[in-house]
């Protein structure tokens, strides 16, 4: 056995892989464990407790010189709801547990806490709990929502079938040019570039359409893009153990991506490792698109499930590239986005 094997070496997928192997004992009771967007664990033969966890560090995830403590609170909430949201679930409580460092003023508190009760309220889920410690230095902060869904509407990363459709909702890549603009310190007032850095600081869980998709069955597998699509695209097609294959020119950008000058990007590659957009990612039997159109839930078929195991690119010269998950690794420096984590 290698001694002291560096976390670097495994990198962040590998290291919760072993801590799945070393610690989970499977249980009936959990019929869905490590390795989704939330935990589903079985309170009845019919109902499904939902539960994620989440954890921001400063000078990690965020940068105080780039976000208002409003903000903060709301994005560490909607992290989680999008999490719930991935498994088609319904949101119902939250707790939140702070290290805090003496910096940080009472009025800052309030502030986090205001935007965070904003992005719960909306989707009708309570603060029940958690935990407040003083820091050293960092600000950090773990948020955990519980929700709720039906045993057998949960919707995993794992259903996936070859010849499935894949869909995104919304547009992608949004937040990570909204970040480069707040690292640059763009103060334009432009309401295209307002709405990027908007898109990054305070972004919408997608939980209505997660639930339509739940309530529908139309989904056979779903992951939320807080990564980037090809890292959660990833995700999808390993634990489906399918492959999947995605048309370059049907990946769905908003005005405000393709038209804003400046950025160091092309739209695809923000949409490819930039992250935190937390859109839904999902897939569906090609003879359902009918019905997943008439959802109204802002889908995009952007390509299809392939028995061929690895992702591929169609650009739109027909040229098929291989797509590699560029998204951020936490112990594996220097790859993929250009976030502030
Ligand atoms: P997401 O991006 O959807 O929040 P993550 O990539 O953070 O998902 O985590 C992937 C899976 O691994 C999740 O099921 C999560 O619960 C699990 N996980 C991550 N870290 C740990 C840990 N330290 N112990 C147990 N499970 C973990
Ligand atoms: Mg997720």
């Amino acid at each position: 056995m290698i001694m002291n094997m560096k976390i670097s070496d495994l990198g962040e997928f590998g290291l919760i892989d072993r801590i799945g192997r070393t610690a989970v004992r499977s249980t009936k009771r959990a019929p869905i464990g490590i390795g989704d967007d939330a935990a589903a664990l079985l309170l009845s033969p019919s109902a499904a407790l939902l539960a994620t966890t989440d954890m921001l560090i400063e000078g990690v995830h965020f940068d105080l010189k780039t976000t208002d403590l409003y903000s903060l609170g709301w994005k560490a909430a909607a992290a989680n709801l999008s999490d719930i949201a991935a498994m088609g679930g319904m949101p119902r409580f939250c707790l939140t547990a702070l290290g805090i460092p003496s910096s940080l003023t009472v009025e800052q508190i309030d502030e986090f806490y205001l935007g965070l009760s904003d992005c719960i309220r909306k989707q009708r889920t309570v603060l029940v709990g958690g935990d407040t410690c003083a820091s050293r230095k960092d600000f950090v902060i773990s948020v955990t929502v519980l929700g709720e869904a039906d045993r057998k509407r949960v919707i995993t990363r794992a259903g996936a079938r070859p010849g499935d459709l894949i869909y995104v909702t919304g547009t992608l890549g949004d937040s990570a040019a909204g970040l480069e603009l707040l690292k640059a310190g763009v103060r334009s007032r432009k309401p295209g570039v307002r709405r990027l850095i908007e898109r990054h600081l305070r972004p919408t869980p997608r939980v209505a359409e997660g639930r339509k998709l739940a309530l529908s069955g139309l989904a056979s597998a779903m992951i939320d893009v807080s990564d980037g699509l090809s890292s959660d695209l990833g995700h999808l097609c390993v634990q489906s153990r399918a492959g999947a294959e995605v048309y370059a020119d049907r990946i769905p950008f908003s005005n405000e991506l393709t038209s804003i000058k400046g950025l160091e990007q092309q739209p695809f590659e923000y949409a490819l490792s930039g992250g935190e957009d937390y859109e839904l990612l999902f897939t569906s039997p090609v003879e359902r698109e009918r019905e997943v159109m008439s959802l109204r839930i802002r889908a995009t078929v952007i390509g299809a499930v392939t028995r061929r195991m690895g992702m591929r690119m169609v650009t739109e010269k027909g040229e098929i590239r291989p797509m590699a998950p560029a998204g951020y690794d936490h112990f594996r420096s220097g790859r993929g986005r250009g976030s502030s984590r």
